[in-house]
């Protein structure tokens, strides 16, 4: 080895060490973040904005407020809100979508939005660009308009307008669910919606989802009236992110009317919302 290649050596080791330095000093200072979160009391005016303005958070039980606290204000340090088209992101927002989001995850893994970096909020609906790659292996670009969309593990895209109109009572909409579902499902790599993907563990709950997708596609082809959201049958992956709906907005209903799926689902969110 001569000194040229020694000194690029010892440059590529010091930059890989820097690097990884670099890495444990961001995750320590997020670290530190978070325990000074922790270990800060809620805000008693950010209960009373939540408790105006989110129908789902005054059915919650009172013990699963206080276990979501600590999420929510970790969830808010961690989180970067954009504000999108000139929309200004307020107090409201972050905790509005802060708190459904820590929902699904309560019970879980506190750690499951660890790789989450940013939301994008919107005032209205969205249009993206989508290129689609049809059977015959065409494939076709076109606009889609959106309310929301959870691409990868790193940000979400919400319409704020549709986050509102998920806080209305009696209705299975909620956006804010349907993408952070489909965040907690892209973050073990889909495997949770896909049929194929065999684990043991996870057996029983692709069966319930075969059935109750099916039964959703045959009822919406009969032109039956559906709880489940008819934007399921597009395909498993739409499904569970519109049950995650259902389960939260609408759990009695769905409880009585597709015992199996709500018993998978109360297992998966480790929550018994019907019995709030
Ligand atoms: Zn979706």
């Amino acid at each position: 080895m001569n000194n040229q290649s020694q000194l690029l050596l010892a440059v590529i080791v010091g930059g890989g060490l820097l690097a990884i330095l670099a890495g444990q000093l961001w995750s320590a200072a997020r670290e530190r973040r978070r325990a000074a979160e922790f270990s800060e009391p809620f805000p008693a005016q950010w209960r009373a904005l939540l408790e105006e303005t989110l129908p789902l958070y005054r059915r919650m039980p009172k013990a699963l407020r206080l276990r979501l606290e600590p999420l929510v204000r970790a969830f808010l340090a961690d989180v970067r809100f954009v504000g999108c088209q000139g929309l200004e992101v307020t107090d409201e927002m972050r905790l509005v979508i802060a708190v459904q989001a820590c929902l699904l995850i309560v019970e879980r893994d506190p750690r499951a939005y660890e790789s989450l970096a940013s939301v994008l909020l919107y005032p209205d609906q969205f249009i993206v660009n989508e290129t689609d790659e049809d059977e015959a292996g065409v494939v076709h670009e076109g606009e889609s308009v959106l309310s929301g969309q959870s691409l990868d593990t790193s940000r979400i895209v919400l319409s704020w307008r549709d986050v509102q109109e998920s806080a209305v009572e009696g209705d299975a909409y909620n956006v804010v669910l349907h993408e952070f579902a489909h965040y907690l499902d892209n973050s073990v790599g889909g495997t949770l919606t896909d049929l194929t993907a065999r684990r043991a563990a996870l057996e029983a709950w692709h069966d319930v989802l075969h059935r109750e997708y099916e039964a959703l596609c045959d009822a919406v082809d009969r032109g039956e009236d559906v709880l489940i959201d008819p934007y399921g049958t597009e395909s498993t992956v739409e499904f569970f992110a519109v049950a995650t709906e259902t389960f939260f907005e609408t759990p009695r209903e769905l409880r009585e009317h597709h015992p199996a799926l709500y018993a998978e689902l109360k297992g998966f969110y480790g929550l018994d919302p019907a019995a709030w």
